[in-house]
């Protein structure tokens, strides 16, 4: 009869050593081919897979060998009949009633095996020794877990001395990372955070990582602030989903009663779950609070307006109208007479209509084609579903019946809320020397004040990326026209204060001082100037546009020098990340749409997988029309002014935004291959004419305006300066005819008379055409130099004398 030896799914070295002593033991029997081993073991088996006598299926009928399990049982049940008798090798402590083998209570099952070969004296090679010390040494930890025995380090010394190799058994047991797995990790640990619940530790910790593997996760296992712990919670951001894995670690914290809450499933010791749209940052905030026992908002159940303010399809144009005014709503969900959702009508597209057709109906104008939530959805499906559609109102339907409506404003509440439960990394950074002294002053008046004072925003980014700073922006908790105004007298300085917005600008060693009052804005509609009430830093943070631009360095002398950062933004900078705070960002104001892009042009940064999406999503929904066309203009400006803005023109092209911005403009390649060119022709001015120092923005612009139509009314739109606008209209008018010339050009004074008179820009624009990019070139580095010898004109004057430099000029150049 065939002796079968059958692992238990997902076994272990312990149990897959004891196998192959079992086959020493039984030279008859053979090993069921395993469906799924342990890890280790699994790599341990990859390589001996010689050393096995394998066998596919199972025979009709044989004698089953079971190890390191005492499933016994169940085994028997399942597999009825065929099983003519059994034979267990186990070290758990349960009685075997039923058949051959050993079941004792020693450190590894294979000890059981070694023992039995030990007494039959049977000489085995090195590598059998070698792959039979495996199990034991996994399974004792070495021979140092509980539960070890001097039975299990007595069979070890026999394998030792059969010639077991230490060196496999290193390699094969001890875990070793890679150096990447390191820096991963590493870059992710100080973002590891403990709790305190009820007498427990719960740790957390947020992988943010493009590159995320499992393998990771054992590493963090074997940490020694986990393995104290009661339980870790790893939240791992994998491009837009976000997955939590909750961990036991002593067995009585249950993790899946809480990621229960967010959909999650598995066991007490053991949870996962995996969201989509949501950012790792927030989970975290929303796990701490369900970790906290606190009831954060989660469904869209918990945030709708129910119940719901709905117009009948029937109503008249302008009664609702009315309606809405009267409540202030936008919009309203349009129901029949049995009370069923039709569709959505809007505010904005009844006063289009209301004119000409004041008797029309709700129904014709509403409409039919929109979204609908349920109220067991999480609230960040609404989220995107806003920030994709630019929508600003959701039905939310149960069993077809419309139960409430759900807001952009509903969300912004719910995202503030939850964003108010997140607690900054704090961590002591040096200030630049040269900001160090202001900033301690600033800190003292604050103290002496009673307020609190701070640096924020890009200062801090910068600082922290090591550029230099001259622009130092401070909030202050209290007044900071009061603090600004006791730091000028202090130098003896003038100082300027807005009394509206409760800022004051001061200059102090050559430093810009601006400071600024915390306060919370409000945004009246999407991309207007924000109203400003007070609150605290934290709230000032909170409103900033990205994770970089949103810490704090507390200048105070109690807390000098301490960075502020709630929202990770020192991860992303490590990163290079450009991360919006809350999903509906670019909604709330549009602008960000284009900082995003310049920030990542500016300092080489990537958008987040989230923050990417989001961005695509308000793009296609036509935001950037939706904010006010001064603030984009500004931004455009700031743009412009960029070094690297060739950089920032790519990602306005890859991202679509420049068609919604510049109307009119069209990508061609032609176009690209200009500015590809016209950046080189940038490069060579800058090195080649150092103190001849121009806005290359505005040529770039000049070059993206050159086709359009409506060129001028951008530019002066934009605010343009003169020598822009001149420099276009000079372009429109007579570039075309100045090439053909240019081309037909042969001696130097020709190409010296059609260029001598053009200003700069031009001249640049015009090298971007490679046919006359020579001629362009000599004149700019040679003909417009050429210097006469004054001394032969004596006794000329006035014109006659400019007349013959000219003359004299021409002919030295045409002699070069
Ligand atoms: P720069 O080096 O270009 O001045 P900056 O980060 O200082 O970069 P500013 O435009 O001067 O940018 O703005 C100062 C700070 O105000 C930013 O760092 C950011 O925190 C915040 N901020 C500016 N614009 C917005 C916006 N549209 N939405 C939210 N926060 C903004
Ligand atoms: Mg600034």
């Amino acid at each position: 009869m065939e002796k079968v030896i059958v692992l238990e799914e997902g076994a272990d070295l312990d149990a897959l050593s004891c196998a192959y002593g079992v086959q020493l033991l039984y030279p008859d029997s053979k090993l069921l081919r395993p469906k799924q081993l342990s890890k280790k073991a699994g790599e341990v088996f990859r390589d001996f897979k010689d050393f096995f006598r394998i066998i596919e299926e199972l025979p009709p009928e044989f004698d089953l060998i079971l190890v390191d399990t005492s499933n016994y049982k169940e085994y028997l049940e399942k597999l009825k009949g065929r099983v003519r008798s059994v034979i267990v090798y186990d070290h758990h402590p349960t009685k075997l009633e039923c058949c051959e083998g050993k079941v004792e209570q020693v450190g590894s099952a294979t000890t059981l095996v070694v023992e039995e070969l030990m007494s039959r004296n049977v000489d085995i090679t090195a590598e059998s020794a070698t792959l039979l010390s495996f199990g034991i040494y996994e399974d004792t930890g070495f021979l140092s877990y509980e539960g070890t025995t001097s039975r299990d380090a007595r069979a070890i010394a026999w394998l030792l001395e059969k010639g077991a190799n230490l060196r496999l058994i290193r390699k094969y047991l001890l875990d070793t990372w890679s150096k990447e797995q390191i820096d991963t990790l590493s870059k992710h640990l100080h973002s590891m955070e403990s709790l305190f619940l009820n007498g427990k530790r719960v740790l957390i910790v947020v992988l943010k990582s493009e590159d995320y593997q499992p393998d990771v996760l054992n590493i963090l296992y074997e940490l020694r602030e986990v393995k104290s712990a009661d339980a870790l919670f790893v939240i791992v951001s994998a491009g837009y989903k976000t997955y939590v894995f909750g961990r036991s670690i002593k067995g009585e914290f249950d993790v899946e009663s809480v990621l229960e809450r967010l959909g999650g499933g598995g066991h007490s010791f053991a949870s996962a779950v995996k969201l989509e749209g949501v950012d790792a940052e927030r989970v975290k905030s929303v796990l701490t609070s369900l970790l906290e026992g606190k009831n954060p908002p989660l469904r869209v159940k918990d945030v709708m307006t129910s119940p719901p303010f709905v117009l009948h399809q029937d109503t008249p144009v302008s009664n609702a109208l009315l309606e809405l005014s009267q409540r202030n709503f936008a919009g309203a969900p349009v129901v029949d007479d049995s009370g069923k959702l039709v569709g959505i009508v809007y505010k904005k597209n009844l006063l289009k209509v209301a004119k000409h057709y004041p008797y029309g109906r709700v129904k014709d104008f509403m409409v039919v084609d929109f979204h609908q939530l349920s109220p067991e959805d999480f609230i960040w499906k609404a989220e995107e579903i806003l920030s994709h559609y630019g929508e600003k109102l959701i039905p939310v339907v149960e069993n077809s019946n419309l139960v409430g409506v759900i807001t952009r404003l509903d969300l912004l509440y719910s995202i503030r809320e939850q964003t108010a439960e997140i607690k900054a990394h704090e961590k002591v950074i040096k200030l630049p020397t040269h900001v160090e002294e202001t900033a301690k002053q600033v800190g003292t008046i604050a103290q002496e004040l009673g307020f609190r004072a701070y640096l924020v925003g890009g200062v801090v980014r910068d600082i922290l990326l090591k550029k230099e700073v001259w622009d130092i922006d401070f909030v202050i908790e209290g007044d900071a026209i009061k603090v600004a105004q006791r730091l000028a007298e202090k130098h003896g300085v003038d100082y300027h204060p807005f009394e509206e917005f409760r800022t004051a600008h001061i200059k102090v060693n050559g430093l810009k001082l601006e400071f600024a009052t915390t306060r919370r804005e409000t945004y009246p509609h999407p991309g207007a100037y924000p109203l400003v009430e007070y609150a605290g830093l934290k709230e000032d943070l909170l409103r900033r546009d990205f994770t970089i631009n949103a810490m704090a360095v507390c200048v105070n002398p109690d807390c000098f020098g301490t960075l502020i950062d709630y929202f990770g933004g020192l991860r992303d900078l490590k990163d290079k990340l450009i991360r919006v705070l809350h999903p509906l960002s670019f909604v709330e104001d549009p602008v960000r749409i284009l900082r995003a892009l310049r920030f990542a042009g500016r300092l080489g940064f990537k958008l987040s997988k989230s923050t990417e999406k989001l961005l695509i999503n308000a793009v296609s929904a036509g935001l950037i029309a939706k904010a006010p066309k001064g603030r984009l203009m500004n931004e455009l400006r700031l743009a412009l002014r960029e070094e690297r803005i060739f950089e920032i023109l790519e990602l306005y092209k890859k991202y679509g935004v420049l068609e919604h911005v510049l109307v009119g403009i069209r990508w061609s390649p032609q176009l690209e291959k200009k500015l590809l060119s016209l950046r080189d022709v940038i490069a060579w001015h800058r090195i080649e004419f150092p103190k001849e120092k121009i806005d290359y923005g505005w040529v770039y612009l000049l070059v993206l305006l050159e086709e359009s139509e409506k060129g001028m009314d951008f530019l002066v739109d934009i605010s343009a300066p003169a020598w822009v606008r001149e420099t276009y209209e000079d372009i429109k008018k007579n570039k075309k005819e100045l090439t053909k010339k240019l081309l037909s050009a042969q001696k130097n004074s020709e190409i010296y008379l059609l260029l001598k008179n053009k200003p700069l820009p031009f001249l640049l624009i015009l090298m971007t055409e490679e046919d006359i990019k020579e001629k362009v070139r000599v004149y700019l580095e040679k003909l417009r130099s050429v210097k006469v010898d004054l001394e032969k004109f004596k006794g000329l004057s006035g014109r006659q004398l400019g007349k013959a430099i000219e003359e004299e000029k021409m002919k030295l150049m045409d002699a070069l």
